[in-house]
């Protein structure tokens, strides 16, 4: 009797045991279709002693039904993935399923057939027709995923087949990518680069786990010295995987990295087309892919031999995933390099505390570029105190940036001002009644955008067109925008230096690769003389005309009760101002602040990093925070507020007692109403040796909710 356990792709259910019939063949890591009741469920064949039994006997086993063509999960990913769902406090399946994008697992390789759109206009329009033609624009794939993507049934794609909208065409899946050339334009390294690089590459060959922490000033040349650590595992035949915050700053990289080894890399992202998804998983599974680079999710990809991780910008929240699987992509890329026993590269030039620690503590290898590359100077910092450099009425630059501002425009130089809000306004009320507009879906307010002509929520993407009347009291021409947001910085810069060439950088002007490529163009070629930007703009770019930076608030970060936000700010602002005077001129950076004497300001404007860091480390030490002490966070929701708080006070009666672990709440949590769900939340902090995910396990497993409660565990919580 052949009986395997399989893990199956429905995070309510266990692990289950098949049948294998005759004739067919798994091992571990095995995809295979398995019926469940009268359906059929994608799962992984797993080593039964690794996951809890089941009791079905032999004789009522049902037999497998196919196991799926792609090669079987390799033996590190499978690790990896127990490690995340373990210390993660998530279902196993849930994760297994991150490394099964499904479109990719269900096809098989080689020559198919995938469908796109012709432009034709049909003839006969049905609802759903319109529901293709509007989904499917830009997409080639084959029948199943249009369904998917599409959400209409295979029915009326092969309608739209035969209807001559959707027209067939035969790609080869496993096309293998042009190959990398590891010496195609190998630069002169500086004396410290050459240093840093021979220790990444005599990690990359002894093939052993090495976590190092790349920890160099802006404009340092971090990238070109993990290039050679690169250009080492092409050279040995291994693949690399590169993480990227966002896709935001994946062009610039792009750019860098095929002018480096000549040919552009395979990408991972959560827009890649279904069959560029296909393509790209399944040249990773058999090995052909050489260097991947993605977003967190390109993690839990297939390799089949790797030699390398490197994690740019490791200090960036975003790496931090805040549903589904709560994880942070950083820690579980350190992971993935032990369990596959490759180096790993954490480069950044503002560390997290918890990474400067653990190099303090000998679990990473510090490696230090202390200066900027080319004999460029780091930026000189002035504090601008707007407790007595007042803006205008109505205005938010102060008068010493407007004088800055001025003297680049004469000069030709670039200048860039930073502001981390969205849109034209945080708040818009009525003058007349004070009346506040709010989303229906989540607490938070609607934020003004004057270009696209919307009130938005940046929570849910609720958005309504600016009413002509006040809703409570009918007033007409009542709003008033109370606030700042990048849109009207760009239009006070309008206001100031009229004949300035200006560009505005946020999520809602960089929409696509193409247009971040764009503006990254018009940048370098002096077309523009301002850009006023949101975070996209402080990290990752390199203008050398670029020699004024100003922030617009530095306090903003600080008001949360955010336990990082000292951090955060800390981190932010030097990464914005690490765009000055990267190029020949010196820069100069120019905070606006009516907190002059908070310690974090007080570190930016010296420049005095490490203080800035021992304070932080003191402060989260008497915290009981990370890296000192551990928190977690149980969120519940439901669309039922009495639901919610009632499952959140229901846990919280049966909160275990224990000495060293301290639970707080339940209380509503930050944002008490989130896309519709009402939120109540609960702490837990404990000391760093508390087996904090077992005692939660114990804690929640044994409870019972009604099924419109989500309950979800967040492991070292970002958001306070
Ligand atoms: P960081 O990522 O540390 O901020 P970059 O890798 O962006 O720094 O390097 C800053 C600039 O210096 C880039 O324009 C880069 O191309 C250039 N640079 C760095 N090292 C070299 C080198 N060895 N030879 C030529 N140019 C270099
Ligand atoms: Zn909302």
């Amino acid at each position: 009797m052949n009986r395997v356990r399989c893990l199956v792709f429905n995070s309510a259910l266990g692990p289950l045991d098949y049948r294998v019939p005759a004739g067919m063949s798994v091992e571990p890591g095995s995809v295979v279709l398995a019926p469940l009741g009268p359906r059929q469920i994608i799962g992984v064949v797993w080593e039964a002693e690794r996951l809890p039994g089941t009791e079905v006997p032999d004789s009522k086993l049902r037999p497998l039904l196919q196991v799926l063509p792609v090669p079987p999960l390799p033996a590190p990913l499978r690790r990896l993935i127990e490690w995340t769902a373990d210390y993660y406090v998530a279902p196993l399946a849930a994760v297994a399923r991150m490394a099964l994008s499904s479109t990719a697992a269900l096809q098989g390789g080689g020559t198919i057939t995938e469908y796109r759109l012709t432009g034709r206009e049909p003839t006969r329009m049905t609802p759903q027709r319109l529901i293709a033609l509007d989904l499917l624009h830009d997409q080639q794939a084959t029948i199943r995923e249009l369904s998917e993507i599409a959400g209409v049934s295979d029915g009326v794609l092969r309608g739209m087949v035969n209807a001559g909208l959707l027209e067939p065409v035969v790609v080869d899946s496993d096309r293998p990518y042009p190959p990398a050339d590891a010496q195609f334009a190998a630069p002169d390294l500086s004396d410290e680069q050459a240093e840093v690089a021979a220790r990444f590459v005599a990690a990359v060959e002894a093939h052993e786990f090495h976590p190092f922490l790349l920890d160099g000033v802006t404009g340092s040349g971090k990238t070109e010295t993990y290039f050679e650590a690169v250009a080492a595992a092409i050279r040995q035949g291994r693949q690399v995987l590169v993480l990227l915050p966002e896709i935001a700053l994946t062009e610039t990289f792009l750019k860098r990295y095929e002018a480096r080894f000549g040919v552009p890399p395979v990408t991972w992202h959560s827009s890649l087309k279904a069959s560029e998804r296909r393509r790209a998983w399944r040249a990773v599974a058999q090995g052909t892919a050489q260097v991947v680079v993605g977003a967190r999710s390109a993690l839990f990809l297939p390799f089949a031999q790797l030699g390398l991780i490197v994690v740019d910008e490791a200090h960036e929240i975003s790496f931090k995933q805040d549903d589904g699987v709560r994880y942070n992509a950083r820690d579980v890329a350190v992971m993935r390099a032990h369990f596959e026993k490759v180096p790993v590269i954490l480069a950044s030039a503002t560390p997290a505390l918890e990474s400067l620690q653990m190099a303090e503590a000998g679990r990473y290898e510090r490696v230090v570029l202390p200066a900027r590359f080319g004999g460029a100077t780091m930026p000189d910092i002035q504090i601008v105190d707007l407790r007595t450099e007042q803006p205008e009425r109505g205005h938010w630059i102060a008068p010493p940036l407007v004088e800055a501002l001025k003297d680049r425009l004469d000069k030709g130089e670039q200048s860039l001002l930073f502001l981390n809000r969205r849109g034209y306004a945080p708040l818009t009320l009525c003058r007349t009644c004070g009346y506040r507009f709010q989303c229906p879906n989540c607490s938070a307010w609607l934020v003004e955008h004057r270009l696209s002509r919307r009130l938005a929520c940046h929570h849910c993407g609720h958005e309504i067109p600016p009413p002509d009347a006040c809703p409570e009291c009918s007033e007409p021409d009542c709003l008033v925008a109370c606030g700042p947001g990048v849109e009207r910085i760009a239009d006070e810069v309008a206001a100031i230096l009229p004949e300035a060439r200006v560009a505005l950088v946020t999520s809602d002007t960089l929409t696509s690769p193409a247009k971040a490529a764009e503006f990254v163009e018009m940048a370098s070629n002096k077309a523009i003389d301002v850009i006023v930007g949101t975070q996209l703009v402080t990290k990752g770019y390199h203008f050398p005309e670029l020699t004024l930076v100003g922030v617009i608030d530095a306090d903003m970060g600080l008001e949360g009760g955010d336990l990082r936000a000292a951090e955060r700010t800390y981190q932010q602002v030097a990464q914005v101002a690490g765009r000055a005077g990267r190029g020949e001129k010196p820069g100069e950076v120019l905070i606006q602040t009516r907190h002059p004497e908070a310690p974090v300001i007080e570190a930016l404007a010296s420049g005095d990093r490490d203080a800035f860091y021992a304070a932080e480390a003191e402060a989260r030490r008497d915290a009981g925070a990370p890296p000192f002490g551990r928190w977690a966070a149980i969120i519940v929701s439901s669309e039922d507020e009495a639901e919610a708080r009632d499952a959140a006070r229901g846990i919280g009666g049966s909160a275990p007692r224990l000495d060293d672990v301290l639970i707080l709440g339940p209380a509503p949590a930050p944002l008490s109403l989130l896309r519709g769900r009402y939120r109540y939340r609960l702490l837990i902090n404990a000391r760093r040796s508390t087996e904090l995910q077992r005692v939660i396990r114990d804690w929640l497993d044994p409870l019972r909710f009604p099924p419109g409660v989500r309950v979800a565990v967040d492991i070292d919580p970002y958001s306070f």
